[in-house]
């Protein structure tokens, strides 16, 4: 029988899951951002400026879904100002939290005069409760505000993601403290930030160390130059709020920089794998193990089967395209598929 990792049914969406415009530090509004992804085959934005949460479901049409989100960025100001630490050195730990519904509206941990990245006249724009015990919260970089922080907000109904940690400049003793996330940036393309990140050991460290969350990728965009670098690929019944978050929430997707994954799925034991023209297709695993097809005689190689073993632990999947390019799954888990 087939269980199929990546869902058989359904349609395919790309997403950036991690967007900034002009209400923050971004260079374009959001209806622009929404043309430009549009005529880059996105059919998903989510917007998460930093520090405001403002809903953009007027975007929203038959082709294209905005999801509605915020960046929090803590940073470790004593470093910064009592050591005298250089700010690219300082050590933050940026979240991006995206409404698992589109109706919310009110924005927790709202700052009304702080934390202010670009754009001022921004929080006007912001609804928030005025009795909300966490109104006007001071933030800061050590694991308990910030896992205050992540499980207050998905017990709010919020889809939680730990973003970028090689620009954050984190590390294993930083990231393995944090409880609470769904997903990480495998792949954040804020170029014109400094940095791109790719992370495969990250996710490993984070899987390893029994944090069982998925691995999402995501242009980060501020300018122009980064749009389209890096994105995750739903697979969705349609392109409603609710059946995307649906999906997000189940890990029906996986992200990329290029290649693409077709099918995906175990049957007896045997984990196959359609993509588009790769050099190779790699699985790696919880364990001293690794698997690997590669392309012979100068053809790509396009599908690929693997044996598992249930004593090798978490497996997953990366598709390196032809000019290197790499597609990633999210880790699944022989319990979860009755290996
Ligand atoms: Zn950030
Ligand atoms: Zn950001």
């Amino acid at each position: 029988m087939k269980k199929y990792l990546i869902s058989e049914k359904g349609n395919f969406y790309k997403a950036n899951l991690h967007c900034h415009t002009t209400l923050s530090d971004g260079g374009h509004t959001p209806d622009q951002i929404k043309q430009l992804y549009k005529e880059k085959g996105y059919s998903i934005v989510a917007f998460t400026d930093h520090d405001v949460f403002i809903p953009h479901n007027d975007l929203t049409d038959d082709s294209f879904l905005a999801l509605n989100g915020f960046e929090m960025e803590f940073a470790d100001i004593y470093d910064c100002y009592e050591n005298k630490t250089p700010w690219e050195r300082v050590k933050e730990c940026h979240i991006c939290f995206i409404a698992k519904d589109e109706k919310m509206e009110l924005q927790p941990f709202f700052h009304q005069t702080k934390y202010v990245i670009g754009n001022l006249e921004a929080k006007k724009l912001v609804k928030y409760d005025v009795n909300d015990p966490d109104l006007n919260f001071e933030r800061w970089y050590d694991k308990k505000c910030i896992n205050y922080v992540m499980k207050k907000a998905k017990q709010l109904g919020f889809f939680v993601t730990y973003n970028h940690p090689t620009w954050s400049n984190e590390n294993y003793s930083n990231y393995m403290l944090y409880d609470g996330m769904d997903a990480f940036e495998m792949f954040n393309g804020s170029i014109e930030n400094g940095c791109l990140d790719y992370n495969p050991s990250v996710y490993d460290d984070l899987l390893r160390g029994g944090k069982k969350i998925y691995c999402i990728g995501a242009d980060d965009n501020h300018w122009f130059d980064s749009l389209g670098v890096y994105w995750t690929v739903i697979k969705a019944e349609n392109l409603t709020y609710k059946s995307i978050i649906e999906n997000l929430e189940k890990g029906n997707f996986y992200c990329s920089e290029g290649p693409e994954i077709h099918e995906l799925y175990v049957e007896d034991g045997v984990l196959k794998i359609k993509c588009s023209n790769a050099q190779a297709i790699k699985v790696n695993y919880n364990a001293r193990k690794a698997h690997i097809k590669l392309s012979e005689d100068g053809l790509p190689v396009t599908s690929a089967e693997f044996t598992l073993s249930k004593d090798h632990g978490y497996f997953r999947i990366t598709v390196v395209g032809l000019d290197g390019k790499k597609a990633c799954t999210n880790a699944y888990y022989p319990e979860d598929i009755d290996l």
